[in-house]
């Protein structure tokens, strides 16, 4: 499979229509395998806000889509699903040029996209209220509501999948959305709006706005006609989300960054742990939330699993996105090279062993791509350790016991996902409870998708997405209480 070289041109999506920026102007999207650029796209400035949450809220205020039947919601959410599946191999190809992700990983992010849509299309008609026992004389219950109007704010990492976790559960709830996608990524979240609307979503209840975060997000957050915020980004972007958002009292959930801890144990699967230890810490060129890149290693097995780890690192294939045996593309941008580059020339400053990577594969002259790259004995306080690089870059950190390791992987600012490998049960339940952390695998760097919840203690996040966790997010709760005597 090749890639396209046709630039093509993007528009907004505002109450169904595609359109131009009110100012006329765009952006470009470049390819980071080649920094070619591949569309032209409407950038939106805050009078496109203005027209979007004009048509966001009277979809809202006045359409029919919050007060239709949830199961009725759920046979546009179930099209929605069923379309993304028709059309899974366009968006993908689309998504790993805009992103420099493989192919397949695009597509299996695609089909995972679906299924989000396929459980909130049955999700509506399930989330519950309560009823309150008073006694004979009251009736007490509790609605749950649409919030209203959500503006929903992504990253370029999984572009289309992240834009799913918050479209989806929105709609299942009879929200109405703006969604913002990051500028390195704008193509599939206006794909993504097109499919609502093919699947009969009513005018004005999805609007996509690809623009500069720092003006329209900001604007977004402040603006008094817009009831909610979800954000997935940075977290220092979420701290200044929270803030533009204070004076008019929004809902916000935030998904953050994080430097999660991947524990592993002397009585582990060993080879199992070393295989999915490079999965976790360079899937997506390392560009995941919560990539395991502080990798704890007990000291009694420190160089026999040194090696397996190495070897696995160097049979993860750099390259060509759309080539099939690539498991690993470029990284984002420029910029964001410069960053991880930094970061690799901070780790030796610091003492850190490199002994993996640490530049650019030699095969791979031009695009934004860079050697998997592995620190050993590294110190849980040295600073590539302790902040987010958002590159394939693996801290290795030796432990002595199991007290020890779980103080150290707690001792971070983030505390979004982790993992523990051994074959006692009794650890595994001990290090579980005792990590400060909003997710844990256990024999696993992997999670329950959908099904479960997903989000982060301390930096790394406020609220949960996905499962029923994520309903709460775009819903509020009121009370009914009736006197009866
Ligand atoms: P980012 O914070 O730079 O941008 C995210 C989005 O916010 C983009 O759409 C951007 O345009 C917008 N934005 C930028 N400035 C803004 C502002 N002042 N107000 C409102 N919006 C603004 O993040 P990124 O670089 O696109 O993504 C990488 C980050 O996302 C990493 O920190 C990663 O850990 C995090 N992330 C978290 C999760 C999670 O679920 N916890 C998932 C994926 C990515």
């Amino acid at each position: 499979m090749v890639a396209e070289t046709e630039v093509r041109n993007v528009q907004l999506l505002i109450a169904g229509k595609l359109v131009d920026s009110a100012g006329g102007e765009t952006f470009e999207s470049t390819n980071p395998a080649s920094n070619e650029t591949i569309a032209s796209v409407a950038k939106a400035g805050k009078e496109d806000v203005d027209r979007a949450v004009s048509a966001a809220r009277k979809a809202f205020d006045e359409g029919p889509w919050p007060k239709m039947s949830p199961y009725e919601r759920g046979r546009v959410i179930q099209r929605i699903a069923d379309r993304i599946r028709e059309r899974a191999d366009e968006i993908a190809r689309l998504e790993s040029m805009d992103s420099g992700k493989p192919f397949a990983r695009a597509k299996g992010e695609i089909m995972a996209s679906a299924t989000v849509f396929d459980y909130y299309a049955g999700a509506g008609d399930k989330f519950f209220g309560d009823t309150i026992p008073m006694g004979d004389s009251v009736l007490n219950f509790t609605l749950r509501e649409p919030i209203g109007v959500a503006a929903q704010i992504v990253p370029w990492n999984f572009p289309f999948m992240m834009a799913s976790w918050k479209v989806a559960p929105a709609l299942a709830t009879g929200c109405t959305i703006i969604l913002k996608p990051a500028s390195n990524t704008p193509l599939s979240a206006v794909m993504l709006g097109e499919i609502c609307y093919e699947a009969g979503v009513p005018e004005g209840v999805v609007n996509v706005l690809p623009g500069p975060g720092g003006e329209i997000g900001e604007y977004m957050s402040a603006h008094p006609l817009i009831d909610k915020i979800a954000f997935t980004g940075e977290t220092a972007t979420g701290a200044k989300i929270l803030k533009a958002s204070a004076d008019t009292i929004k809902k916000v959930s935030l998904e953050l960054g994080g430097k999660s801890p991947n524990i592993v144990f002397a009585d582990a699967d060993l080879e199992k742990a070393a295989s999915s230890a490079v999965q976790a810490a360079y899937g997506n060129s390392g560009q995941v939330c919560t990539a395991r890149t502080r990798l704890f290693l007990g000291k009694q097995q420190y160089d026999e699993f040194m090696s397996l780890l190495v070897n696995a690192t160097e049979s993860f294939t750099v390259g060509d996105p759309m080539d099939p045996k690539t498991l690993m593309g470029p990284v984002i941008s420029q910029s964001q090279y410069d960053k991880i580059t930094e970061y690799i020339t901070i780790g030796k400053t610091e003492g850190a062993e490199l002994v993996y990577g640490g530049g650019r594969p030699s095969a791979l002259e031009n695009g934004n791509f860079l050697q998997p790259t592995i620190f050993s004995q590294v110190s849980n306080d040295m600073r590539i350790a302790r902040e987010e690089i958002f590159g394939p870059v693996l801290s290795v950190i030796p432990f002595e016991d199991e007290e020890e390791v779980i103080r150290m992987a707690n001792a971070n600012d983030y505390g979004l996902a982790s993992s523990v490998w051994t074959q006692d049960v009794n650890k595994a339940l001990r290090v579980a409870k005792g990590l400060r952390a909003g997710m844990v695998a256990v024999n696993s760097n992997g999670g329950p998708g959908v099904f479960g919840p997903f989000g982060g203690y301390k930096k790394s996040g406020i609220g949960r997405e996905l499962g029923m966790h994520g309903m709460e997010l775009y819903t509020q709760v009121k009370n009914v209480y009736i006197d009866l005597s």
